[in-house]
């Protein structure tokens, strides 16, 4: 097919990308562009690092360091990067139908095949799919089903959430209200209501004389007291991330879940599960609440669902929620790009690539139990390493300046910063959390590549050891 605009000539009203130093990117950026979640003073005072190009699991800046990415973007490019398959779809379906809308009685190819490619790798009795572009606006449409759902049951007193302290589920007024980051809520005058945040099971900072199991079920039951406390009558549903990303890669212990499932069941409470970092393969299952053994009723999908090559989120419903849902007429909620075609046909050959190419089967039975392996094994003899955490390709490492007492430093994000000043230095990206150091590398990381991540990291680690007068 021929196109009339081909013959357009480009317009390079700017210089060639080449052309420019380091130097000038820095300077155009600290003049024009506001970053999220940075103190932009002090930012612009360094200069960000240039991130150029990408290719597997490497980064490279515009001073050409190579740089092993540690944490696949953030928590997303779990197929990698460069990966051709992904662009040629995109661009295919830019020249199809860049972009049309589906609502007004209307649909399009990429959005159905992608609803039903999730309803065969998601859990038994997901069938249903509502899209967004990102997993902010996926547990804000969250609220919106929660609230449409029980009000459709005659129940529409069932308006409170409840979430916990140090989770995290998004940056808009609604996934910030309902996350627990205390940094974010103190610059927030306006909060969404009926959020009640309970304490999170983080054994190893709040876990005191208390076995793990003991702690996880006690932090669990906070759960009963809440919903008792506000009425089960008034309470529609709990949310909760299956181990905590941001908040320090906090796998809870193996009590929590189960208790959580039944307190939801016995006071008809829906159960969601924030899978935006957990799923499409993160912990070697497709979905992290399946490898922790819990059945929600709302999974949140995000990050991995396109691997990060284009922004596309979504909401899994249930069939009971759905049934519910799409008999309760109107359901007012929905965004220009819900469903939008070249991010769904962009996610339809992502989730192929995991599912055909054998990548989250990888993760299960080879690559993930040799990273948590090697990772433990390289830091065992540390003293700055109280504990690490983890399944599959992600990993929480706990820094402690007593292993035996488990005492923090006093300064718990000084610590984690220091640290990842190193990694920062060393070509490395591993991030901090408090004193907790996080890894999450793309899910197609081979072997060797793991080897050369947990090296790096011990170095770094080892490294703020000796400015400690640990080692
Ligand atoms: C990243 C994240 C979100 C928010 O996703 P955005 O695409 O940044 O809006 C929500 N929940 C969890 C668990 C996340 O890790």
């Amino acid at each position: 097919m021929s196109n009339p605009f081909e013959t357009r000539p480009a317009i390079h009203a700017e210089a060639p990308r080449a052309a420019r130093t380091t130097q000038q990117w820095q300077q155009m950026d600290a003049a024009h562009h506001v970053h999220p979640f940075s103190d932009m003073a002090a930012l612009n005072k360094i200069g960000s690092r240039v991130i150029a190009k990408a290719s597997g699991v490497y980064l490279y800046d515009t001073e050409n360091n190579k740089i092993i990415d540690g944490m696949a973007g953030l928590w997303c490019v779990n197929v990698g990067y460069g990966r051709k398959e992904l662009a040629d779809v995109a661009y295919k379906q830019m020249l199809e139908l860049p972009y049309y809308n589906t609502f007004f009685k209307t649909t399009h190819p990429p959005v159905i095949e992608l609803s039903q490619l999730l309803s065969e790798v998601t859990p038994e009795g997901f069938n249903h799919f509502f899209y967004c572009n990102s997993g902010s606006e996926g547990n804000d449409t969250v609220i919106r089903i929660v609230h449409k759902f029980w009000e459709g049951q005659g129940k529409a007193g069932k308006k409170w959430i409840i979430s916990r302290k140090n989770g995290y589920h998004g940056s808009t007024i609604a996934g910030a209200s309902l996350g627990g980051m205390g940094y974010m809520h103190e610059q927030m005058p306006s909060r969404v209501e009926h959020i009640a945040h309970l304490n999170q099971p983080y054994w190893y900072a709040e876990g005191g004389d208390q076995t793990p199991e003991a702690f996880g079920l006690a932090r669990a039951q906070e759960l009963e007291a809440k919903i008792l406390e506000l009425g089960a009558e008034n309470v529609g549903a709990f949310i909760g991330e299956p181990f905590q990303g941001a908040g320090g890669v906090i796998f809870p212990p193996s009590t929590y879940w189960p208790e959580i499932q039944r307190i939801c069941r016995k006071y008809d409470i829906l159960l969601v599960a924030d899978e935006v970092i957990g799923g499409f393969g993160r912990t070697g299952e497709w979905f992290a609440h399946q490898y922790l053994g819990f059945e929600p009723d709302l999974i949140t999908m995000a990050k991995g669902l396109s691997s990060g090559y284009v922004p596309i989120g979504a909401v899994g419903i249930k069939q009971r929620v759905a049934d519910g849902l799409l008999a309760a007429g109107d359901f007012n909620h929905g965004l220009t790009y819900s469903g939008h075609p070249v991010a769904a046909a962009v996610a339809v050959a992502n989730i192929k690539l995991l599912r055909e190419g054998g990548i989250i089967e990888q993760v299960k039975n080879d690559t993930g139990p040799y990273f948590q392996k090697t990772l433990r094994e390289a830091l065992a003899d540390s003293p700055l390493v109280g504990e690490i955490q983890g399944a599959g390709l992600v990993a929480g490492i706990q820094l402690t300046m007593d292993k035996a007492t488990r005492k923090r430093a006093d300064d718990v994000w000084g610590l984690g910063n220091h640290c990842r000043d190193h990694c920062f230095r060393n070509n490395l990206i591993m991030r901090a959390t408090a004193d907790r150091m996080l890894l999450s590398p793309p899910l197609v990381i081979s072997k060797p590549e793991i080897d050369e991540l947990v090296s790096k990291a011990a170095h770094c680690i080892g490294l703020t050891a000796k400015d400690l007068g640990m080692a």
